[in-house]
C-alpha cells in the first residue's frame, strides 16, 4: 500500500545545512538572513516590498493594526475561507462583513457593493485553491468607494494575472508558510506591498515600534518607540529555510501542475462529482494548492465514509474549509447565522474532499489516488 498525505514539507539537506549555519552563528533574529529571504521574496514576486512575519495570521493582524481599524469599522471578506482570514479582523474589534462565494470557491463579485456602507474600510479577498480572483473587477470597486484592498494569498503562491503575481493587485497581499502551503518556514509568513510608506510603517509595528532596528542601535539596549507595536518577526531560522525553499518553488509548481493535470483527466470521468477548476491560460495561472472534488449531495452525505475509506488506503485527503466561516460558532453566537445568505459557500464546505496534488507525489501516486477512488466508487452503495 502506497502513503500518500496530504501535504509534506520537503525538507532537504539545504535547508538544514541552512539552519545549522544560523544556529552556529550568532543572531537568531534581527539578522541578515530574513533581509535576504525578504529581497528574495520581492524579486520572485515583482513586489517593492516584502515584508517576513511571524505568520499568515500575524501578518494580517499586523495590517489591520497599522491601518488603525478598529471598533465600528467593516471589512468585507469572502463567507469560504480559512477563519484566519476573518480572526484578524475580529482581533483589531473590526467586523467581518461575510459574502457568498461563486460556485468555485471565489469571492461572488457582484454581491460586493450591496455590502459597502459607510462604515466599510476594506475589501479582504482569497484567491481560493490557488485560482485567481478577477483582481481587475474588485479593484475597479475598492477604487471607487475609496476602500484598501487586501489580498490573502496563502494558498497561491504563483498564482498569477497577466504575468501579474496575485498580492499585487490590491494595496497588499499576504503569504502563509505553514507546512501544507506551497512552501514552509514551519511557521510564518510574508506580506508583499508597492507602498513605500506603508511597509516602513508594517517593517515598525511588527518589532515593538522601536525606532531604530537592531543594527542601528549606536549603545546597544538604547531605543525609544513613538508607536504601539507587536512582536511579529520572523525568526533567522524560518527564513533560512524559506530562502532554500523559495530556490526549490519553481519546480514544485512543476510537479504540483502535472499532478493536478494528471488526476484531472481520469477523475472526470467519475459519476456524482464536480471538480472545481483551476484555470491555466494565458491570463490566469493557479498555483494548483489541491484538486478539489465537489460530491453531489447524495453522496455527500457519506463523506466521512469516503475519506475514512481513502485513508484506509493510504490516501490522505482534507477539507478546504470545515465550515462558512459565519457559520463557526464563535462567529454565529457574535453575529448570527442566515444559511440562505451562504448557499455556495456552505455547499463547499459541506460536499467538498480536497485530494493532495503536492511536489511530494509522483505520476503514480496519482495513478493511485484515481484508482483508490474508482474502486471505492464501485462498492454498490456509494
Ligand atoms: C492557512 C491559511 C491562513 C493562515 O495561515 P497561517 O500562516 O497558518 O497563519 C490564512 N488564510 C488562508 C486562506 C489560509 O489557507
Amino acid at each position: 500500500m502506497l502513503k500518500i498525505p496530504f501535504g509534506k514539507p520537503i525538507i532537504g539537506h539545504e535547508e538544514k545545512e541552512a539552519v545549522n549555519k544560523v544556529l552556529s552563528g550568532s543572531k537568531l533574529v534581527h539578522g541578515p538572513v530574513s533581509d535576504e529571504f525578504e529581497n528574495l521574496f520581492s524579486s520572485f514576486t515583482g513586489a517593492k516590498n516584502a515584508v517576513s512575519v511571524s505568520s499568515c495570521t500575524a501578518g494580517m493582524h499586523l495590517i489591520y493594526f497599522v491601518l488603525g481599524f478598529g471598533p465600528g469599522d467593516e471589512v468585507i471578506i469572502p463567507a469560504q475561507t480559512h477563519m484566519a482570514t476573518a480572526h484578524a479582523i475580529e482581533l483589531v474589534g473590526a467586523r467581518p462583513v461575510f459574502i457568498d462565494v461563486d460556485k468555485n470557491g471565489n469571492i461572488d463579485i457582484n454581491r460586493i457593493e450591496k455590502k459597502i456602507n459607510s462604515r466599510t474600510k476594506a475589501i479582504t479577498v482569497v484567491h481560493y485553491l490557488g485560482a485567481p480572483v478577477d483582481m481587475p473587477k474588485v479593484k475597479e470597486i475598492a477604487e471607487r468607494n475609496n476602500l484598501f484592498l487586501f489580498e490573502d494569498c496563502a494558498l497561491s503562491l504563483g498564482s498569477k494575472i497577466n504575468n501579474t503575481h496575485v498580492g499585487l493587485f490590491g494595496d497588499a497581499g499576504i503569504f502563509s508558510f505553514y507546512p501544507v502551503k506551497h512552501l514552509t518556514t514551519a511557521e510564518g509568513g510574508m506580506v508583499i506591498l508597492n507602498d513605500n510608506e506603508l511597509a516602513k510603517k508594517l517593517k515598525l509595528a511588527k518589532a515593538f515600534g522601536v525606532n531604530r532596528n537592531y543594527s542601528e542601535r549606536k549603545i546597544p539596549g538604547m531605543y525609544d518607540a513613538e508607536i504601539l507595536g507587536l512582536n511579529y518577526r520572523m525568526s533567522e531560522i524560518s527564513a533560512a529555510i524559506g530562502i532554500e525553499q523559495l530556490k526549490k518553488i519553481p519546480n514544485f509548481l512543476k510537479q504540483r501542475k502535472k499532478n493536478f493535470n494528471q488526476l484531472i483527466q481520469s477523475i472526470k470521468n467519475i459519476p456524482y462529482i464536480n471538480i472545481i477548476p483551476q484555470p491555466d491560460n494565458d491570463y490566469y495561472k493557479s498555483s494548483y494548492y489541491c484538486l478539489g472534488i465537489i460530491l453531489d449531495k447524495k453522496i455527500a452525505i457519506k463523506r466521512a465514509l469516503i475519506m475514512h475509506e481513502l485513508e484506509k488506503k493510504g490516501v490522505g485527503s482534507s477539507i478546504y474549509y470545515p465550515h462558512p466561516v459565519p457559520r463557526i460558532s464563535y462567529y454565529r453566537k457574535k453575529y448570527g447565522y442566515d444559511e440562505n445568505l451562504f448557499i455556495k459557500a456552505s455547499m463547499i464546505s459541506d460536499q467538498i474532499i480536497a485530494l493532495p496534488v503536492g511536489p511530494h507525489l509522483s505520476s503514480s501516486d496519482m495513478d493511485y489516488i484515481y484508482n483508490s477512488i474508482k474502486e471505492i466508487w464501485s462498492k454498490t452503495d456509494v
